[in-house]
């Protein structure tokens, strides 16, 4: 079955695009919500996606073939 899908932003592979998860410490406040803190991805920063490859690519060309 075909999947039409736009196209896509690539999933950060070291969150599988989970970026941020909320982690608990274990007891909960006075309203009974228990005690989290949040914790990002640190390769995609917490956005769960990295750059298109071609960024990429254009990032290492332009470094590559620019002469001071
Ligand atoms: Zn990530």
């Amino acid at each position: 079955m075909p999947q039409h899908t736009p196209a896509p932003a690539r999933i950060c592979p070291a969150c599988d695009g989970f970026a941020a998860v909320a982690i608990t410490l274990g007891g909960r406040n006075h309203a009974g919500h228990l005690h989290t803190i949040t914790a990002h991805c640190k390769t995609c920063q917490g956005t769960g996606t990295l750059p298109p490859a071609r960024a990429l690519l254009d990032t290492a060309a332009t470094a590559a073939f620019t002469r001071g």
